[in-house]
């Protein structure tokens, strides 16, 4: 926000815009990409012979970084980097993927082109190696939240799960599995295998990772050497220290897309629980650039409530918004900048 008096919220959510390449089918349909992606000036605008062949009005966006194509090192370095460096300093950090069904908010996280999730895991661990005055405890948990019921990808089989609240950790889900992790291959494991308990639920995977959202939690606990608990502490908030540990919490999130929903009757009960955890999740990232926040509603969603630690405060929010680039998705494609416009 170009007037914020108070530049450090501002600081405190990033947002980057990736637009992908075109696809095969898109490519054969021999389109044109219909966005300029202007990596130095930070803009995404529509491209003029398009403003001209269909008549429409300029439109131009500003953000922290803009990117096209396909380099996942890039996009870390300058979207996600300093949100993971922030939580292994005792800050909350939380990652979004937000763009509507392919447009490449998985590819951000992929084992083939490393990702942001392994490039995020391999950060954290990068960084506890370098810090020799400091120990570390990790643990992961892994949940999604499909029409509004929370589920354990780490443990399928566990029911009912709850959002509680309490003075000390905050906002917490339980019961919900977590697994002590020293190794980025051990924390590479869990989400293989909570993508794969992702996968065995739903009759059709696609539909289902497209129409729910996932949360993946590392809780991040450190102290000078020797002085660490052997016990896990069983909260975190933002920056506090009880004692000297440290406690913190890093949230990568894939988002349920955000294209308007189909037209089954199911469908549009998804599409209107999408809708609002979308809505509600800009609102409150709106309210961490504004001085006067005023009320904050958390609860509105079941995604922004169980983020409550975390998109309050000191917390540092990475948006990654991604986007199509074909005349097609023209309209979703400009839903999702002013998402990232309205956040920023
Ligand atoms: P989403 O998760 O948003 O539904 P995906 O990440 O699955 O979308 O992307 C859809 C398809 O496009 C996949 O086949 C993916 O490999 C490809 N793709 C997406 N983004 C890029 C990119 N930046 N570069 C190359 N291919 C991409
Ligand atoms: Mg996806």
């Amino acid at each position: 926000k170009l007037n914020s008096s108070n530049s450090n919220a501002s600081n405190n959510v990033k947002v980057t815009i990736r637009a992908r390449p075109p696809n095969a089918i898109e490519l054969s349909r021999g389109e044109n990409e219909i966005w300029n992606v202007d990596h130095d000036q930070h803009k995404v605008s529509l491209d003029l012979d398009f403003i001209e062949k269909s008549r429409r009005q300029p439109t131009e966006y500003n953000f922290d970084a803009v990117f096209s194509g396909s380099d996942n090192k890039l996009l870390f370095e300058k979207g996600v980097k300093d949100t993971v460096s922030s939580v292994m300093e005792g800050y909350n950090g939380t990652v979004f993927a937000y763009g509507q069904t392919s447009s490449g908010k998985t590819f951000t996280g992929t084992k083939k082109q490393p990702g942001v999730i392994p490039q995020a895991v391999d950060a954290v661990f990068q960084y506890i190696k370098m810090c020799k005055e400091k120990q570390f405890l990790l643990r992961v948990s892994y949940l999604e939240i499909y029409n509004e019921t929370v589920r354990d990808l780490l443990s399928p089989e566990t029911e009912d799960l709850r959002i509680h609240e309490d003075k000390h950790r905050g906002v917490y889900v339980s019961p919900l599995k977590e697994v002590l992790v020293s190794t980025p291959d051990q924390v590479m494991r869990e989400i293989i295998r909570g993508e794969a308990n992702r996968h065995m639920s739903a009759t059709d995977w696609n539909e289902r990772s497209s129409r729910s959202h996932t949360i993946f939690q590392m809780t991040v606990e450190s102290a000078s050497k020797g002085s660490l608990p052997s016990k896990p502490k069983r909260y975190s908030s933002t920056p506090k220290t009880s004692g000297i540990v440290y406690s913190s919490v890093l949230n990568l999130i894939d988002l349920a897309g955000s294209e308007k929903a189909a037209s089954s009757a199911d469908r549009r009960k998804e599409g209107a629980y999408i809708n609002k955890s979308l809505l509600t999740l800009a609102t409150v990232i709106s309210k961490l650039t504004e001085k006067n926040i005023g009320y904050i509603p958390y609860r509105d969603s079941k995604l922004t409530r169980i983020l409550q630690n975390s998109l309050s405060g000191n917390a540092k929010v990475a948006v990654i918004c991604t986007i199509s680039p074909s005349v097609i998705n023209l309209e979703e494609s400009n839903n999702t900048l002013k998402f990232a416009a309205r956040v920023k």
